[in-house]
């Protein structure tokens, strides 16, 4: 009889990993997840996607496909009358028509086949501090080297926006790339038309890239919503379904921009995600024309207005500009030391509240994310527990 195998143990199992993987660790708003899971009628105000069931008129279309038998590959770059669909709808938002479109899994799909593409070891890239998780990671993965550019308001009271004098200072020659994401996770600002000009004249200058993550640009709720594709010379846009339709699990996104990067993503995602899921990609092109999404929308721009008219002052809030993050500011006690973001996070999780920490996004722990995704009732018993401990941590 053979020996029975011996575990080798965790310790040299992690030992075999591949040394780009070792830097990387579970995103905060997993372990958010895993907690949440242990707890009975949590608040949880840290999710990342909108609260409401796609239109009904998509999940039919969807179901329609799959039984209509549309469940092969499609072509690698998706359905044709889908990529035309998008090109003209950036064509007509922006005035100008980027080269070609790809239909992606996801924008998360988008930004691995953007930055594999794109980024050399030692290349730079400058991302949004804060900013969403995932970019930093994706960046160190090609080996390229992160700086950050600084978002946080320069005066209580101020917005969220971007330095140009900064990112001008930060731009050099092995600069690839200017990151953008507006609206914002985790801040909800929306970054102006002069802000998005400047950022591009900046990167147009400098021979770098701008790539944009306009994930959330449904959810904008400034009456000018301006995008690099509009701007910027190089422009990979990033777009996606995920919010807007309450589709996160279908794993559908584009990117759009000039045919030489394009096809060399298309050429990576003939070798990894394949295609974009083809039912989903026939859904959309039957349902899309016939949705009328402007009741999601009102009804996201309320729950806006009701957080940044409800939330205790102490939390120095600037007002979401789009998304649906609010990024307040940790109380700060009297005698000016810093909020203590450990202790708030605890005693928000004794009140059943799960909201993410900051320092999750960024370099400073100064800050939290609620995300105003929830229904209504769920959201005001966040916000009066939010509110409850403000004078405690004041
Ligand atoms: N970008 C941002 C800013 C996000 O918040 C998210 C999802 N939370 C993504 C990209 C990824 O979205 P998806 O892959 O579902 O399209």
């Amino acid at each position: 009889m053979s020996e029975p195998r011996k575990s080798s143990g965790q310790g040299a199992d992690a030992a075999r990993l591949a040394d780009r993987v070792r830097g990387i660790e579970p995103s905060g708003i997993r372990r958010i997840f895993e907690l949440m899971a242990t707890m009975e009628d949590p608040i949880n105000l840290s999710i990342g996607q909108p609260h409401y069931d796609p239109p009904v008129e998509l999940v039919e279309a969807a179901c329609r496909a799959i039984r209509a038998g549309k469940n092969r590959y499609t072509v690698t770059q998706g359905l044709p009358e889908l990529n035309a669909r998008v090109l003209d709808d950036v064509a007509r938002r922006y005035g100008h028509r980027p080269e070609t479109c790809l239909l992606t899994a996801g924008v998360s799909g988008g930004l691995v086949l953007t930055f594999q593409c794109l980024l050399n070891p030692g290349d730079e890239i400058l991302l949004p501090d804060p900013g969403f998780v995932m970019y930093r990671h994706l960046a160190t993965l090609c080996g390229a080297t992160v700086r950050y550019y600084d978002l946080y308001p320069k005066q209580p009271g101020q917005r969220f926006g971007v330095d140009l004098a900064e990112i001008e200072a930060l731009c050099g020659p092995r600069t690839k790339i200017v990151f953008v994401n507006s609206p914002s996770n985790p801040t909800g600002a929306v970054l102006t038309r002069a802000e998005i000009e400047g950022v591009c004249a900046i990167a147009n200058r400098c021979g770098a890239y701008v790539v944009s993550d306009e994930i959330y640009d449904f959810f904008c709720f400034t009456d000018d919503y301006a995008s690099p594709v509009s701007y910027a010379e190089r422009c990979i846009q990033l777009g996606g379904y995920s919010k807007t339709y309450g589709i996160p699990g279908w794993r559908m996104g584009y990117a759009t921009g000039p045919a030489n990067v394009l096809d060399a993503m298309k050429t990576l995602q003939q070798f990894s995600f394949v295609c974009a899921p083809a039912p989903f990609q026939y859904a959309l092109l039957e349902a899309e024309p016939s949705i009328d999404l402007s009741p999601y929308f009102a009804e996201y721009r309320q729950k806006r207005d009701f957080v940044a008219r409800e939330l205790h002052p102490v939390y120095a809030l600037s007002p979401p500009e789009g998304s649906f993050y609010a990024f307040p500011q940790l109380p700060t006690p009297a005698d000016g030391r810093a909020g203590d973001a450990g202790a708030f996070l605890q005693a928000a999780l004794d009140h059943k509240l799960l909201i993410v920490p900051g320092k999750s996004f960024s370099r400073r722990d100064t800050h939290f994310r609620i995300s105003f995704a929830a229904d209504d009732e769920l959201l005001a018993r966040g916000i009066a527990v939010l509110n409850e401990l403000a004078p405690r941590f004041a």
